[in-house]
């Protein structure tokens, strides 16, 4: 499906383009959802649409991601961050440590929380890297007594992603999929626990997805607020409070739209073709480096910079007058960063390719 004119390709890094079909469906739906007579935001989420809907989200995520009964999955509020608190206040028990691995901003952030909670042991960092590597599993010290271990399988920030699941033998795997999730099949089965913000993959900002292994559940601290509790949630169908509605709504659309692209399959070989659309262009250029290590350069968020820092701002400004928006890297590092989540068209990476290339021969 092409773009309308009035639509520019958005490379935000989140919240981020969605497919156009699924906008097409909001549109559509607006006033009157499933025979409701209401839009899906006027619903009650008790209702029987919005029961139905919930049922029906679940099981399309279960079977795009090939989720076992042996998980409950939640869809929740909060954002991924408050996640940085509740994986520690209800997975430790009666531990007191947990394993972190350290790749950048985000799971920085993840530690800086877990710290408030327990003892965190950092098992590998690539800070001394600048985060432009993934540390070595080998040399990790992964305690076999900690809690869980945790890691960001992508870096939104910096562009890094892991391209194979670690290993925690003993040890619940825990995982910040936020950026990544739905982009490629992944064994849920070796993971304790993933989370994810919605507003690149799933949808819109204001829904956050937990995909548990029920054992792990019950170890909440008596002190734990109730709405942060797996266990209350999984008790209440993630409705204890009520939920984010049209964001569930949105999130069911996609799922439908990931169905019909062929799954996780299919979109895993259409976002390694369109990263390598991007990183060939960057390659090929002494104008334009990815600062990232080959190995660890993210499908999702692709980072690069100008030989010239000085043209950043001219590219930004330039890139936003041909239509493609969003490009400038996070105020942390600079640079450029071109998000190509899921909903980004291989069309929409060749526009910001040609226009990169125009760019370099008529500056460099
Ligand atoms: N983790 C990762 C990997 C992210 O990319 C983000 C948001 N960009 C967050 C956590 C924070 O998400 P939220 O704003 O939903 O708390």
């Amino acid at each position: 499906m092409s773009k309308p004119m009035s639509r520019v390709y958005n490379f935000s890094a989140g919240p981020a383009t969605l497919p156009l079909p699924v906008l097409d469906r909001i549109h559509e739906e607006l006033y009157d959802y499933a025979g409701s007579g209401m839009s899906v935001m006027e619903i009650s989420h008790r209702g029987p649409q919005f029961i139905a809907l919930a049922r029906a989200s679940e099981a399309r995520l279960r079977a795009l991601m090939g989720i076992s009964d042996d998980y409950a999955v939640l869809f929740l509020q909060g954002g991924a961050q408050l996640q940085f608190s509740a994986v520690p206040l209800n997975l430790l028990g009666d531990k007191t440590h947990a394993d972190y691995v350290d790749t950048g901003s985000w799971s920085d952030k993840a530690i800086a929380e877990a710290k408030r909670y327990c003892q965190v042991n950092v098992v590998g960092s690539s800070k001394a890297s600048a985060y432009f590597q993934i540390p070595d599993p080998k040399h990790w010290q992964v305690d076999p007594n900690a809690a869980y271990l945790h890691y960001t399988p992508n870096e939104t920030i910096g562009g890094i992603e892991f391209h194979f699941v670690p290993k925690s033998p003993g040890v619940p795997l825990v995982a910040d999929m936020s950026s990544t999730i739905l982009s490629r099949p992944v064994d849920v089965s070796k993971f304790g626990l993933i989370y994810a913000g919605a507003q690149k993959n799933i949808g819109i900002s204001g829904l956050t997805v937990v995909i548990v292994r029920r054992d792990l559940l019950g170890r909440a601290q008596a002190q734990l607020p109730s709405m942060l509790n797996y266990a209350v949630q999984l008790k209440g169908d993630s409705m204890a409070n009520t939920v984010p509605t049209f964001a569930w709504y949105v999130a069911d659309l996609v799922f439908q739209w990931l169905e019909e692209q062929g799954g996780l399959s299919s979109m895993a070989l259409r976002n390694e073709r369109k990263a390598k659309i991007l990183y060939d262009c960057i390659d090929s250029s002494n104008f334009y480096a990815s600062p990232v290590s080959p190995e660890a350069r993210s499908w999702m968020n692709v980072a690069f910079t100008l030989a010239d820092a000085s043209l950043d701002s001219a590219f930004i400004e330039q890139a936003e007058g041909a239509g493609l928006s969003g490009l400038k890297g996070h105020r942390s590092v600079g640079g450029m960063r071109a998000s190509i989540y899921n909903a980004m068209s291989e069309e929409g990476v060749q526009a910001l390719v040609s226009f990169m290339q125009d760019f370099e021969q008529r500056l460099a």
